[in-house]
């Protein structure tokens, strides 16, 4: 019966074949659309997206016959997302648990792995409890509406990752925001915010544009001195950052003074998806009941479970990966300072190499990658004007060889456009 419905529809041309609205609203839709598409080609910020043919990884086959490219932007810093031995847990966790819950998580979407992951990330992170989301997108737009009223106040870094200026939106708390990593704008802010019943200052702690670090140790004593509690957003910290890789709480030694941590398990953390909220138990408990993206969204997928617990098993087994990592980036850094290029940030995988101009490093990510490196260039209004560069994000899987072969076409396509003397 089923078999037949669907020939029949394939025969009549209506499976896949696209039919366009009719009528006079979808057509004058159709019209805004297509002129608002023009706007965004003409501003030059059109963001095309390049077909990978092949696992996510350092080295990567194309679509369309770019093969053997090194990878150089991706969030995959431990090189997890295509570790044996995760993607071995996901085929487990597939065919034990199955594709997937049909269900959130308080109807009838809980499985004793979800409960195990949960377990984990708080042990990992030394904290009270954890609670699964399906992305950090998700935990950074349920925290804050959950946690805050009209009568309490958020304090928010200017550069913040978008999830959290969204997420702030959505609640009806105080808003301030401070200057970029400001430490006396924050305090000027702090006082602000004393008439208010409870302040959370909320910073990314490393910040994916510029590869910096949050001053989280003042951050944490000028919470300290006005009251206020420290949220912070760990993607590009978790897994690597500090010395057994917990992230910037653990760098900065405040482990113990950092209230909320929200983080990904879709970069260093296996890299399939989900994210996560940890902090102390009440919290966790009313996320429960109260988080909107955990309550009305499905449960994460058993193999993308499995992805993320092994990935933590391994990282709590040795920090080797995410020393190897460090010592990369460090290669790459020093090799590209020596070489006369700005390398924004420091210490951190995420290394922006400074070009001013937006055609510059637009050109030169497209000459890097006829040259099989894989780059991207970010110019306004990603970056701020004037502040155009190309992100080079380096992976404990890169080879010294890979490094070195990035810094030498870097130098030769720099030379070339005027980049480099
Ligand atoms: N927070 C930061 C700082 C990020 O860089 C990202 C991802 O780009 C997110 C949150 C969202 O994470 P996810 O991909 O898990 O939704």
């Amino acid at each position: 019966m089923w078999r037949v419905a669907a020939v029949r529809g394939l025969r009549g041309g209506g499976a896949g074949a696209p039919r366009a609205a009719s009528g006079a609203a979808a057509a004058q839709l159709r019209r805004r659309l297509e002129s608002e598409l023009e706007d965004i080609r003409g501003a030059g910020t059109w963001k095309s997206e390049r077909v990978i043919a092949s696992r996510q990884g350092p080295h990567l086959h194309l679509a369309g016959g770019g093969a053997g490219i090194i990878n150089f932007c991706a969030n995959n810093y431990l090189g997890l997302s295509s570790h044996p031995e995760v993607i071995r847990a996901a085929v487990e966790a597939l065919e034990k648990f199955g594709a997937g819950l049909s269900s959130v998580r308080f109807i009838c979407g809980t499985q004793s792995i979800h409960k195990d992951l949960e377990e984990k990330i708080a042990r990992f992170h030394q904290r009270e409890d954890a609670i699964l989301y399906a992305s950090c997108f998700d935990a950074n737009a349920g925290i804050f509406e959950a946690l805050l009223t009209p009568e309490d106040a958020v304090l928010s870094d200017e550069l913040n990752h978008a999830s959290i200026i969204d997420g702030i939106r959505l609640c009806k708390a105080n808003k301030y925001r401070y200057k970029h990593m400001d430490m006396q704008d924050l305090e000027a802010k702090l006082k602000e915010a004393q008439k208010h019943r409870l302040r959370l200052v909320a910073t990314d702690g490393a910040f994916s544009m510029d590869g910096d670090i949050a001053p989280l140790r003042e951050i944490c004593q000028l919470a300290q001195k006005y009251d206020a509690l420290v949220f912070i957003d760990e993607c590009h910290a978790t897994g690597f950052l500090g010395p057994s890789g917990r992230g910037t709480d653990e760098l900065l030694g405040v482990m113990d003074k950092v209230t909320i941590i929200n983080s990904t398990l879709g970069k260093a953390l296996g890299g399939a998806a989900g994210g996560y909220t940890t902090g102390p138990k009440p919290l966790i408990d009313l996320l429960r009941q109260r988080s909107r993206p955990y309550l009305f969204s499905n449960s994460l997928p058993p193999a993308v479970v499995g992805c993320a617990s092994k990935a933590l098993d391994l990282l709590m087994e040795s920090n080797a990966i995410a020393q190897s990592m460090a010592a990369k980036t460090q290669r790459f850094r020093s090799k590209m300072a020596a070489a006369g290029f700005t390398i924004s940030g420091k210490d951190h995988p995420i290394c922006p190499v400074m070009l001013g101009d937006a055609r510059l490093a637009s050109v030169m990510a497209e000459d890097m990658l006829n040259r099989g490196i894989y780059v991207i260039g970010f110019s306004y209004p990603v970056v701020p004007k004037g502040k155009a560069r190309i992100r080079v994000q380096i992976s404990a899987v890169h080879s010294d060889e890979d490094i070195d072969r990035c810094v030498e076409a870097f130098t030769e396509v720099g030379r070339k456009h005027g980049a480099l003397s």
